[in-house]
């Protein structure tokens, strides 16, 4: 199975390091890489580290800057991984928005020699906005705490309030060093009182049922100039076959799959996560999700959200824009249900008349038709980014009122 893992955690609590330690232990590392990384790490005098197996390493050495997002992949004994790393709280809510994070599991980083720090609670609210149901947590640094039984329990105890708080319970804690190796992906040598699994062997039992949904084809542009239109987009959900009888929302228009295309090939059916090329008889526009005319895409003029602040304040009657998917649109806050602190999870306020920068909220908006799913069943549709000027506001569908 393949298996999509986003580790979070606060900044420097190892989360590069566990990825590299991955790669480096699960033999993912392509050939004259080590002595590679070794050789550039003694050419700028740093200690060689084991986040420099990350692809984008060699920018990172030579600006000094920390890598943004990397994507890589490896295999577990039982499942294939891609990983994506998150190291800011701004960078984690801009990559749920543009799909990178489309993970099915998290696993949360807590360093041994600091605990739960600002982005530990930021990162672990976040996962449970995105409906991420499992997590597992490393505490990391072992080594730099003489591998204490106490200091992990005592670690565990506070992040199992944490996560309680956010309904998540029965959390599998592991006690590792990604720097040493130790209970990442080969048991720990220094840790005899553990006795639960290593990190891989706990992402092995992992079990993800991936519930099938109706077709949701979002058009990304059209070309009309051409005689037969060509509709270009992806496929976000289900599948589409040539001959299929669809209806395009909110433009409303009803058409029937003359041909799918992919550079200049022809299909005969596209499945999730395809961009093609589609062939139909009507006019219709950018912005318009396409679904089966008996499983059709409902627009509508309302719906129940959860967004975090970036920036600026929000009140109730504020307009601005909305983007979801492909399309933009106008909204108005029309009810802003709770006021919820986006470190704890704790609900702070009901109906309240303000929110706040890195607060987060529980939201019904009015707009312009359009086409939402819940975030948790087709993420393409359910997630979207508020704008006035720039973006101030990301946020998940969690209910489409029709
Ligand atoms: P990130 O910001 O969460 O990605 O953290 P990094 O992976 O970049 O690690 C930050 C620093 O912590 C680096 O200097 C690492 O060498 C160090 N580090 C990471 N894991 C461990 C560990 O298991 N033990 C110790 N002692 N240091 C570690």
């Amino acid at each position: 199975m393949n298996i999509n893992v986003v580790i979070v955690g606060h900044v420097d609590h190892g989360k590069s390091t566990l990825i590299g330690r991955f790669l480096y232990d699960s033999e993912s590392i392509k050939e004259g890489r080590v002595e590679e990384i070794q050789k550039l790490a003694e050419e700028y005098k740093r200690r060689f580290e084991f986040a420099y197996f990350l692809d984008s390493f060699d920018d990172e050495l030579k600006e000094e800057r920390t890598i943004d997002t990397t994507g890589v992949m490896f295999k577990g004994k039982e499942n294939l991984y891609s990983i994506a790393d998150v190291p800011g709280h701004k960078e984690f809510i801009k990559n749920m928005l543009t799909g990178a994070s489309r993970a099915d599991v998290a696993v949360l980083v807590v360093a041994a020699d600091e605990g739960i720090q600002e982005q530990t609670g930021r990162h672990t609210f976040l996962i449970h906005m995105l409906g991420i149901k499992q997590i597992f947590v490393v505490v990391n640094k072992m080594d730099a705490v003489d591998y204490s039984k106490t200091v992990f329990n005592n670690i565990k105890k506070k992040v199992e309030h944490l996560l309680d708080s956010l309904g998540y319970q029965d959390i599998q804690f592991i006690p590792g060093s990604a720097m040493e190796g130790d209970n990442i992906y080969n048991p720990s040598r220094q840790m005899k009182w553990y006795r639960g699994p290593t990190l891989i062997q706990a992402l092995d039992s992992v079990k993800i049922s991936k519930k099938t949904m109706p077709l949701r084809f979002v058009v990304q542009d059209t070309y009309s100039f051409d005689s037969p239109r060509v509709v270009v987009g992806r496929v976000e959900s289900g599948t589409l076959r040539t001959g299929d009888e669809v209806v395009f929302q909110p433009s409303n228009v009803r058409s029937r799959i003359e041909k799918i295309k992919v550079m200049g090939h022809e299909l005969e059916k596209a499945e999730l996560g395809d961009s093609i090329g589609i062939v139909v008889d009507k006019e219709v526009k950018r912005g318009d999700v396409c679904g089966l005319v008996k499983t059709p895409p409902v627009p509508v003029e309302e719906f129940l959200g959860e967004a975090v602040l970036l920036e600026r304040t929000l009140r109730k009657g504020d307009r601005m824009e909305l983007r979801c998917a492909t399309r933009r649109v106008s909204c108005e806050i029309k009810e802003i249900r709770e006021k919820i602190n986006s470190e704890t999870g704790e609900v702070m306020e009901k109906y309240p008349a303000v929110i706040n920068e890195n607060e987060a909220a529980i939201i019904l908006f009015a707009t312009e038709p359009l086409v939402v799913e819940k975030f948790s069943e087709i993420p393409e549709l359910g997630r979207f980014v508020l704008a006035k000027d720039r973006n101030i506001a990301a946020g998940v569908v969690l209910e489409a009122a029709r």
